[in-house]
């Protein structure tokens, strides 16, 4: 059933299965063996990279001011609008089979670069399809208020999801086409406002979805209160969360999930990672992997969690595991290397399993096998002949 039957020393393992065959065995001495990685924030279905606009952050232009001057979330709209089905399934696949060799084997994908309808809609069904046919754990997350259609104003684009979109997404739950988890919203200045985005978070909770939103990120606007109250399962980045915030979300067991990538590449303010583990917060992590912050790795982003965000290397695992699963709302069969769980493994090429985060960008040598239900999904080509030190 690509679940864990036992867990426990090697010597009574061995005893318990003692005459059982197995399809395959992994000698994994000398090696360690860890959950497979969650990344709990991605928007990886898309057409148009911005390579283009790396150049113009690394001569100062701030997010906003690429956005306004029509590149940004529009560049990647206007392309994502022009793709075909079978253009964006095809990439998204690929980036999909990248996050595994990084050793990611549950991921949350979000939607939102259509923004009307139609395009959504394509987003979500590329998302089912890899869902269904691909050996990865996929979290989807409707994330139609991700910017403000150009031609709409705010309240227009609140009315159009709640009237039009989330009634769809109804139909397609109820006809079994598109099983979407999560409702997502950009709850920042000059996008959507706090009342929009309660009203959007609210709309997508009555139809059965999971809230889970970008907030706080580049001001701070009491986003972190409003997901607690409304009972968010995780809000995401959270740079600019205010102290009443972080008890709140301490308080209703509301995951943070932090992006230190994002911060880091647009040279934001980090997130206070320390106060809000001292406070009790369950803290997660994500990629945030997106035309605008092109990473997949989740090594790469525990790394970045340690040295930026303070965090201990044990904290950026947890964050990276099992409450990056707990965020998606499925830290019950994912996150942990525990009997009955699902059997999602990396297995890494070290003798200390801290060799995978202090390699910065030495996980390609280190991940030898990835594990998916207790299937090999990845196994590196390389493994036995090349050392990782
Ligand atoms: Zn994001």
């Amino acid at each position: 059933d690509g679940c864990i039957k036992a867990v426990g020393q090697a010597d009574v393992i061995r005893n318990q299965f003692s005459g059982v065959t197995f399809e395959n065995i992994i000698d994994c001495s000398g090696k360690c063996v860890l959950p497979g990685l969650v990344d709990a924030h991605t928007h990886p279905v898309w057409a148009g990279d911005r390579v283009h606009e790396f150049a113009m952050k690394l001569a100062g232009a701030s997010y906003m001011e690429i956005h306004q001057a029509g590149g940004g979330i529009h560049f990647t709209v206007e392309h994502t609008q022009k793709a075909t089905e079978e253009e964006l399934f095809n990439t998204f696949k690929h980036r999909l089979e990248r996050m595994r060799r990084a050793g990611s084997t549950l991921v949350e994908c979000k939607s939102g670069y259509g923004l009307n309808l139609e395009t959504e809609l394509k987003m979500l069904r590329v998302i089912e399809r890899a869902k269904q046919s691909m050996d990865i754990g996929i979290s989807s997350t409707y994330c139609g208020a991700h910017s403000v259609p150009k031609g709409k104003t705010a309240t227009e684009a609140t009315d159009d999801i709640i009237n039009n979109h989330l009634p769809k997404l109804k139909e397609l739950k109820l006809s079994g086409e598109i099983h979407v988890n999560n409702i997502d919203v950009f709850c920042e200045k000059g996008v959507f406002d706090l009342e929009s985005t309660r009203r959007i978070l609210q709309a997508g909770k009555d139809i059965g979805l999971q809230i889970n939103f970008h907030g706080d990120e580049l001001h701070p606007m009491k986003s972190a209160e409003l997901g607690a109250e409304l009972g968010a399962q995780a809000i995401s980045h959270l740079e600019e969360i205010s102290d009443e915030g972080i008890t709140a979300m301490a308080r209703a067991n509301c995951a943070a999930v932090l992006l230190p990538t994002t911060a880091y590449m647009l040279r934001l303010k980090q997130p206070p990672a320390r106060k809000m583990l001292e406070e009790g917060v369950i803290v997660a992590l994500g990629s945030d992997f997106n035309p605008n912050a092109y990473c997949f790795s989740m090594p790469m982003v525990m790394h970045l969690a340690c040295v930026n965000l303070k965090m201990s290397m044990n904290e950026a695992l947890a964050a990276a595991t099992i409450n990056a699963a707990y965020a998606l709302g499925k830290s019950d069969m994912h996150g942990s290397i525990e009997t009955g769980k699902q059997g999602d493994f990396i297995i890494i090429n070290a003798p200390r399993w801290e060799h995978l985060i202090y390699q910065f960008g030495g996980h390609e040598a280190l991940i030898d096998y990835v594990i998916v239900k207790g299937k090999i999904i990845y196994q590196n080509e390389r493994r036995g002949t090349m050392s990782s030190y």
